[in-house]
């Protein structure tokens, strides 16, 4: 645990997140900032800055949330999306705990990956968002 990092504050609960799944090793919560709608973070709970760095149990668990979300994303919302790993500065890694990004994609939204523009998004629809994905993962995957 780092005590300055914002997502090992959200592990810790000392910062709020709207949570969609967990697992002992790995959660999945909405970014604060979203370029798409359901655009999910899905980080160790350990705080490990790069993928490198990172145990393999772990990785695969961050991996099966993935599919996951991708399903619920794919399923509830008939999007794609982009897996991105945004791994160190120069790639463009702001907060130095790991994370994978899923931003949902459909046909002509404009979204570029590199250039990301963010959506104006209120709490009340984020908190509607992470309700109805957490939903979704339990009546699909029968949890
Ligand atoms: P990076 O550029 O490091 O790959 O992206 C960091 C992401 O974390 C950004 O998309 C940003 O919106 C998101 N983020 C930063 N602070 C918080 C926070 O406190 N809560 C949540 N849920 N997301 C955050
Ligand atoms: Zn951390």
């Amino acid at each position: 645990m780092s005590s300055e990092c914002i997502f090992c504050k959200i592990v810790k609960k000392e910062v709020p997140c709207y949570k969609i799944y967990e697992t002992e090793k790995a959660i999945a919560f909405l970014d604060i900032n979203p370029v798409a709608k359901a655009h999910t973070l899905v980080i160790p709970k350990k705080h490990i800055e790069r993928i490198e760095l990172c145990d393999d149990e772990i990785l695969k668990e961050l991996m099966m949330v993935v599919k996951k979300v991708g399903t619920v994303i794919a399923k509830t919302y008939h999007s794609d999306f982009n897996l991105v790993l945004n791994n160190g500065e120069s790639a463009g890694q702001l907060i130095k705990h790991l994370h994978f990004h899923i931003i949902p994609r459909v046909k002509g939204d404009g979204i570029t990956i590199d250039k990301q523009r963010t959506l104006e998004i209120d709490k009340k629809e984020l908190e509607k968002i992470a309700k109805e994905m957490a939903e979704q993962i339990r009546r699909i995957f029968k949890e």
